[in-house]
C-alpha cells in the first residue's frame, strides 16, 4: 500500500510542536504493516536541503505560482518537497515572520501545498492530510471527483485555517465549494472545515480528545460538523519514537539510565540544577517543557508560582510563547532565585536532559489533543502531573489509593486547570515524593508501559485498508 502524507511540518527537518513528531514518526511506524509512506513538505530553506536534484513534477502555475516538486529523503523514507520560493524561501519559521507575525499568504502558501498534494494523490492508494494546512487536499480530491481515499488528523482543532471569504476565488475551486457543506464557515472559509467535510475518514490524537470535541467547549465552533460526521471519526493516540526518546541510549543526557538504575538520575538533576541555577536539596524538581500559551495552562502556573516555592518547591522551566507568560515566568525567577529557573527558547538538547533528570512533568493544558511530553516523562521516570483531559486523561494513570495499592499508577492527575487544582497536585507530588518506594514504583511502572507507535501504527494501517476496500 502507498501513502501520501501530506503536513506543514516533519521531525527532524522543521518542527514547532507534537505534529513535527508525529509526521516523522509515522513512515516507520506504518512500514510494519507493510504502507510505504512518501512525506509531502513546504519546500522551507531547512528542507530544500534534504532535497536532491529530481523533478518529479512542475507546475507553471499552482494557484498562481510556479512550482516543482523534488523527491529527496526523511530518514530513510521517501520525500516529496514542494519548491516554490515565492511562497516557501524566506526567513522566519514556517508560520509566521522572525517577529512572530503570521505571514498574510498562509492561505495561498497551504492552499498550494494541498493542491499539489492532491494533483499527484492518484498515484497513490490513500492521501492523509495533517491539519489546516493540508486539509484542503481532500476538499479538492472531492472537488475533482477524484475517488482515492483521504483521512484527515486533527493535531488540534484551535487551529483551523480560517480566512476572508475574498480569497475563495483564489482556491480554483468550483462555485459549488463555498457552501455549509464544503469550505464556507461563518461567513469565511474554513480550510480545516473543508477537509473534514470532505475526508473520507476523520481521526484525532486520542479518544477521548475524539469525544471531548463534540461539545462546543472544546470543538471551538467545528462541533456541530464533528458530531454529524461521528461514524467517520476515530481517536488513535500518538506514540514516541524510541530512536530518539529512549533513557537508555540518549546522547543528550550526561547519564544514561533505565527501570533498573534509575539512581543514576541523579547526575541528570545535578545537571538540570546547575543549568538552572537551582539549589541543591532533597525535594523534588518539577519540570515544564511547553509553548507558553493559555492553552497549556502556563497563565495558572505563572500565578502559582510563589505557592509552590513556599511548598518547598523547585521549577526549572524551557519554554517560549507569549510575550506577557515568558516576562511573569522571568519575574518569578527574578523573584525566587534558587528555587525558579526559567529558560526561554527552544532547545531539544535541554528538553531530552529535563526529561532524564527531572522529578515531575508538570503539564497543566486546559486542552490536550494527546499530548507528547507527558509520554517522553512516562518513558524517561519524569513523573507527568497533569491535568485530565484529552490525551493526558488517556495516557497517564492517576495515583489514588487503589492504584497505588495495585502497583499501576504512573502519575498525578487534577481536574479543574486554577491555581487551586494545580497547587494540591503538586502538593500530593511532594508528598509521594517522600513515601518510600512509591515514587520509584511510579517512575517503573511509567518505563514499563508501552507508548511505542506498534499498536497506533496498526489502527492506522486498519484505518487505511477499511477505506480502500470501501
Ligand atoms: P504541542 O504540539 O501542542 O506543542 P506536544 O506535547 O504534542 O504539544 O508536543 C510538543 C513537542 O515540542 C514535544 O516534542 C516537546 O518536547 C517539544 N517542545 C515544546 N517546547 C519546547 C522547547 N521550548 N524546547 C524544546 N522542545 C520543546
Amino acid at each position: 500500500m502507498r501513502v501520501l502524507s501530506v503536513a506543514s511540518e516533519a521531525y527532524p527537518l522543521v518542527k514547532t510542536g507534537g505534529l513535527a513528531d508525529v509526521v516523522g514518526a509515522l513512515p516507520g511506524a506504518l512500514a510494519p504493516h507493510g504502507i510505504a509512506t512518501t512525506t509531502l513538505l513546504p519546500g522551507y530553506p531547512a528542507v530544500l536541503k534534504a532535497a536532491g536534484r529530481n523533478v518529479v513534477r512542475a507546475w507553471d502555475d499552482l494557484l498562481g505560482e510556479p512550482a516543482r516538486l523534488l523527491a529527496g529523503g526523511i530518514d530513510g523514507h521517501p520525500l516529496l518537497v514542494l519548491d516554490a520560493p515565492a511562497l516557501f524561501a524566506r526567513d522566519g519559521g514556517p508560520y509566521a515572520d522572525a517577529t512572530g507575525r503570521d505571514w498574510d499568504d498562509n492561505w495561498r502558501r497551504f492552499a498550494a501545498l494541498s493542491r499539489a498534494a492532491a494533483d499527484i494523490a492518484p498515484d497513490y492508494d490513500l492521501l492523509h492530510a495533517h491539519d489546516w494546512q493540508a486539509a484542503l487536499a481532500p476538499a479538492y480530491l472531492r472537488y475533482d471527483g477524484a475517488t482515492v481515499p483521504s483521512v484527515v488528523t486533527i493535531h488540534n482543532i484551535a487551529f483551523q485555517g480560517r480566512f476572508d471569504a475574498d480569497v475563495f476565488a483564489a482556491l480554483r475551486l468550483p462555485a459549488a465549494a463555498y457552501a455549509i457543506d464544503g469550505i464556507e464557515y461563518y461567513g469565511g472559509i474554513g480550510l480545516l472545515k473543508a477537509g473534514l467535510a470532505s475526508a473520507s475518514a476523520i481521526t484525532t490524537v486520542s479518544p477521548s480528545y475524539a469525544a471531548e470535541i463534540r461539545r462546543p467547549s472544546f470543538g471551538m465552533g467545528l462541533e456541530g460538523l464533528i458530531a454529524a460526521r461521528q461514524g467517520a471519526v476515530h481517536g488513535i493516540v500518538n506514540g514516541i519514537d524510541p530512536a530518539i526518546w529512549s533513557p537508555e541510549a540518549d546522547a543528550a543526557l550526561p547519564a544514561t539510565y533505565g527501570a533498573r538504575t534509575l539512581g543514576r538520575r541523579r547526575t541528570n538533576k545535578r545537571a538540570i540544577e546547575t543549568a538552572f541555577a537551582l539549589d541543591r536539596d532533597d525535594g523534588p524538581v518539577f519540570v515544564v517543557v511547553s509553548r507558553l500559551t493559555w492553552q497549556k495552562g502556563m497563565d495558572v502556573l505563572a500565578d502559582a508560582l510563589d505557592a509552590l516555592v513556599a511548598m518547598g518547591g523547585r521549577l526549572a522551566l524551557l519554554g517560549s510563547g507569549d510575550a506577557a507568560l515568558e516576562a511573569a515566568f522571568l519575574a518569578g525567577q527574578a523573584r525566587h532565585p534558587g528555587r525558579i529557573g526559567v529558560r526561554i527558547g527552544y532547545d531539544e538538547t535541554l528538553s531530552h536532559l529535563l526529561q532524564g533528570g527531572g522529578d515531575a512533568i508538570l503539564i497543566p493544558s486546559r486542552f490536550e489533543p494527546c499530548g507528547l511530553t507527558q509520554l517522553y516523562g512516562l518513558a524517561y521516570g519524569c513523573v507527568p502531573v497533569v491535568a485530565r483531559t484529552g490525551g493526558l486523561a488517556d495516557t497517564v494513570i492517576h495515583a489514588n489509593e487503589a492504584a497505588l495499592a495495585a502497583g499501576v499508577a504512573t502519575g498525578i492527575q487534577f481536574d479543574a486547570v486554577t491555581p487551586d487544582d494545580v497547587l494540591a497536585a503538586l502538593q500530593r507530588a511532594i508528598a509521594l515524593y517522600r513515601v518510600p518506594g512509591a515514587w520509584g514504583g511510579m517512575q517503573r511502572q511509567g518505563m514499563r508501559a508501552d507508548f511505542s507507535w506498534n499498536r497506533s501504527g496498526a489502527r492506522y494501517a486498519e484505518l487505511y485498508r477499511s477505506l480502500i476496500a470501501a
